[in-house]
């Protein structure tokens, strides 16, 4: 088929449809691109990493975009795994200095950039139905319906499209959200560069960062559940939060607190199905990752140089591109869920508050799940009531008291297992025993 004839329509002008659009347009495609908003909203993810002006610098994107909407980001302070901040300096990285990004700003200069090279762009035209035709799908928005050969979803982490299949996104463990607020420097005067800090705090971490107007954002990222089993407010519930830490806290200091505050879903997901034969996702709809990575918009301007790529491919003949593609998110997927583990595995603090107990038991099963059957325990805390009562509300499938004196009959695990399923008159082997046996260990009651 001849790359001009062939119709392509996007959903989101994000960073990753940004990038699909103009590497397709780069390859002769007629793309129509969907944006629903008017860049008029408030967009979290700020720190764009160094490697990205490679990305940009594929896609032929002018030097002035970046420029014009960002200031340098000298380094990565962090607190984790202890109270004190560790430097990670952007000399060291082979890539340079990364970037604060003023979005929504660099989203609308890049969709513009877009219009200028003749890209079909439609601002504040949201797609609301997507239905199948012969020949591709017809798409139904707010203003004009439209038909178009193949479909890329690069509408999001909320993605609401199926395309006939039944695609989930699955959440990978974890729920994670954050809590976003706004601050102004009293004297609200602008930087040239700014620093991004990391803080990880009994019930979740701060990402806290000036950006280029003066303006200061401060995220707390927490489970959902902590968040609304307090029972406060958003603003109280963050405030409540900022005591608990010591260097966002003192960054904070001379700022005035804004009521710009919001929630924002942060776990991270993959789609079951990313591709088909008229169809892809790219982008946050097709996998997301904690902001912990600091990766989502590089990720996005990847995939979607990626994803041209692979459909310029399969138009061409090659009937596995698609499918290539989707091999290849699935394998980055992989490698991107071990070393999110790896990073929170780092923090040792607070092994019995919920949110780091569940990742680091989480972070076991996948890395090292260390007890076997032969394995020999030993009680190392007798006197452990407040930990057992923990327990118990983190896997209420266990009794916690009757298998911590299985243990001390029976230090051998497969004894020990063997006893506490006589006691609780259980034939079958309970999987959750082994997280149990785990839990004992995380948290210092046996060795
Ligand atoms: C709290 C938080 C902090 C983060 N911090 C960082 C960070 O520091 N660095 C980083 O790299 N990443 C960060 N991220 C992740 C990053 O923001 C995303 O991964 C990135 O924006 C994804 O790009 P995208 O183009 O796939 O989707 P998006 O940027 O979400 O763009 C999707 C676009 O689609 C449009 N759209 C949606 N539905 C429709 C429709 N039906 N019709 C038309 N248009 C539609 C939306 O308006 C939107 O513009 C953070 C995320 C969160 C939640």
């Amino acid at each position: 088929m001849n790359s001009p004839n062939f119709k392509i329509g996007i959903i989101g002008g994000g960073p990753a449809g940004v990038a699909t659009a103009i590497k397709l347009k780069q390859y002769d495609f007629k793309v129509i691109l969907f944006e629903a908003s008017k860049y008029d909203q408030i967009t979290v993810g700020e720190h764009l990493a160094a490697e990205a002006v490679h990305e940009l610098k594929k896609l032929k994107v002018p030097e002035s975009i970046l420029r014009d909407h960002s200031i340098p980001c000298t380094e990565v302070q962090n607190a984790w795994g202890n109270s004190e901040i560790h430097y990670n300096e952007a000399i060291f990285n082979p890539f340079g200095e990364s970037y604060i990004l003023s979005r929504p700003n660099f989203d609308s200069a890049l969709l513009q950039h877009c219009k200028e090279i003749g890209i079909d762009v439609h601002l504040e035209t949201r797609i609301s139905k997507i239905e199948a035709r012969t020949l591709g799908w017809k798409l139904s928005t707010n203003k004009e319906d439209t038909e178009v050969h193949f479909i890329i979803d690069a509408s999001g982490r909320t993605s609401k499209f199926n395309f006939g299949a039944i695609v989930q996104r699955k959440k990978v463990q974890d729920s994670l959200i954050g809590i976003t607020k706004h601050l102004n420097s009293e004297h609200l005067q602008s930087i040239d560069r700014s620093h991004l800090l990391v803080e990880s705090t009994s019930n979740g971490w701060w990402y806290t960062v000036q950006i280029a107007s003066g303006k200061l954002i401060s995220t707390f990222m927490t489970d959902p559940k902590i968040f609304t089993q307090s029972k406060m407010s958003q603003n109280d519930f963050w405030n409540d939060q900022l005591e608990n830490s010591i260097h966002t806290k003192a960054r904070l200091d001379s700022f005035e607190q804004t009521n710009d505050i919001f929630i924002q879903s942060a776990h991270s997901q993959i789609a079951t199905q990313i591709q088909g034969n008229t169809w892809l996702k790219v982008g946050d709809a097709a996998q997301s990752f904690d902001p912990l990575s600091s990766a989502g918009i590089i990720k996005g301007l990847k995939m979607g140089i990626s994803a041209a790529d692979a459909l310029h491919d399969f138009i061409q003949g090659d009937a596995n591109a698609l499918l290539t593609y989707e091999d290849k998110i699935r394998d980055q997927h992989k490698e991107y869920k071990e070393k999110r583990l790896a990073y929170y595995q780092q923090e040792h603090r607070w092994l019995h508050a919920p949110f780091w107990y569940q990742r680091i038991l989480f972070a076991k099963q996948i890395l090292n799940f260390s007890i076997t059957p032969i394995s020999r325990l030993t009680i190392i805390d007798s006197n452990c009531k407040d930990k057992i009562l923990f327990l118990n509300t983190q896997l209420p499938e266990i009794n916690f008291e009757t298998l911590l004196q299985s243990i001390q009959l029976y230090p051998l695990a497969k004894d020990a297992i063997t006893n506490y399923q006589k006691a609780t008159h259980q034939k079958q082997m309970n999987p959750w025993l082994i997280y149990a046996l785990e839990s004992f260990k995380t948290i210092g009651i046996i060795e």
